[in-house]
């Protein structure tokens, strides 16, 4: 496998507070993990804010001035002046945040259109985000989106959504596209699946993934083919346009696809540098500290069994590492979070020849299935 010199990328968690209380965000994560954390050394003291010198990360990344800084938390918005001074002190190739949006109105113009991309997390339409985030959410993300736009900021916005039984994949994903509030461009998705320890057994995942998601999906790709055919647009669904994008540059293996803990890691508050933000406090995942190491030089992870063995490897990459190495849901139930990757994938290889078609004759290009990599776009959801 080749690896290109590709930039690194960095979630500088800023905070493990929130404002928000959904029901699978940080704050959940922090009382989710108890003693019974699979056998693994967590540090739960970890500072609420980021405490280390801002200078030791402009040292950090002058190392390699080519990395790539999300802000993240927690709500990183919650920090409007430590995301004002490192913007100021510290030289990278691009900014990014991922935030919950409802701080974005007040970040200066100045601050936020110098962002590359602004992930924003939104479930779908009204009833469903705010089902999932609270009452009133759903409209003050859409009023700050607008004013955002408003103000100058032309980067990529790309909605994040976080999926589970509630979620009609199909009919959210194409609502985000088209409505009348605020229609998105990019969007990604994630699975809330197996990052809790006791949810499956209390959960519909099983059925809800089988009856619901998979056929979603797979009706989802062909509509992603057909607004290509209809209208020459490739839309940016990161996870078939990730996948889509492998099969096209045939041959290429795919490791980790978020990136983490080998292009893509994470700065905790305290400093210590670990391979991605669900991995804070993980005593036996810190790589170093950002006022000593050097980006170009930091440990990589890398997964093991059953990804490994797994035929779906090559293109899957191996989903999730935290998932993998903490192991919070069975073999057994794991494997059905498997059956929709290798669902995905097949959804999209059906869709190929269709695609390789529209290509050849000049109504798509290539180019146009490019994308930033590890952008907090996991692809696997
Ligand atoms: S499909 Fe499952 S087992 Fe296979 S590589 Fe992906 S996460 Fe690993
Ligand atoms: S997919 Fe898993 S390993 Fe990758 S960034 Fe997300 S939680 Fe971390």
């Amino acid at each position: 496998m080749v690896l290109r010199k590709e930039a690194m990328f960095f979630h500088v968690i800023l905070t493990t507070s929130c404002n928000m209380q959904c029901r699978y965000c940080y704050g959940e994560a922090m009382e989710d993990v108890d003693e019974d954390f699979s056998g693994f050394d967590v540090d739960y003291s970890l500072p609420p804010k980021i405490s280390y010198d801002i200078d030791w990360l402009r040292k950090f990344c002058e190392k390699d001035n080519d990395c790539v800084l999300t802000f993240y938390g927690g709500e990183p918005l919650l920090c409007p002046e430590e995301i004002m001074r490192i913007m100021d002190e510290v030289k990278v190739k691009h900014f990014m945040i991922q935030t919950n949006g409802l701080l974005l109105d007040k970040l200066e113009p100045a601050y936020l259109n110098r962002f590359h991309t602004i992930l924003v997390s939104i479930d779908g339409n009204e009833v469903l985000t705010d089902y999932y985030r609270g009452s009133g959410t759903f409209r003050r993300v859409i009023d700050n989106l607008r004013l955002v736009r408003r103000r100058g900021f032309e980067g990529e916005l790309i909605a994040r959504m976080t999926v589970m039984e509630q979620t009609d994949i199909y009919e959210q994903v194409t609502w985000l596209l088209n409505n009348r509030d605020f229609s998105f461009s990019s969007i990604h998705w994630q699975l809330n699946a197996g990052f809790w320890k006791n949810d499956f057994a209390r959960r519909d995942f099983e059925r809800w993934s089988r009856d619901s998601y998979n056929p979603g999906i797979i009706k989802l790709a062909k509509f992603w083919v057909d607004k290509m055919e209809d209208e020459g647009i490739v839309l940016r669904l990161y996870p078939i346009l990730g996948i889509a994008n492998s099969f096209l540059h045939k041959g290429e293996k795919s490791i980790l696809r978020c990136g983490g803990g080998w292009i893509n890691y994470a700065i905790q508050t305290d400093g210590y540098i670990i391979p991605c933000p669900t991995m804070w406090g993980m005593k036996d995942y810190y790589l170093g500290h950002v006022s000593t190491l050097d980006p170009s030089r930091l440990r990589k992870i890398h997964l093991g069994e059953p990804c490994t063995k797994c035929e779906a490897f090559n293109m899957c990459g191996g989903r999730c590492l935290y998932a993998i190495v903490t192991k919070r849901w069975t073999s057994e139930a794991y494997a059905h979070v498997c059956k929709t990757v290798t669902n995905l994938i097949q959804a999209v290889h059906a869709q190929m020849p269709r695609i390789e078609k529209l290509i050849q004759e000049g109504k798509v290009m290539l180019k146009d299935f490019e994308y930033m990599k590890y952008n907090g776009c996991e692809i696997i959801p």
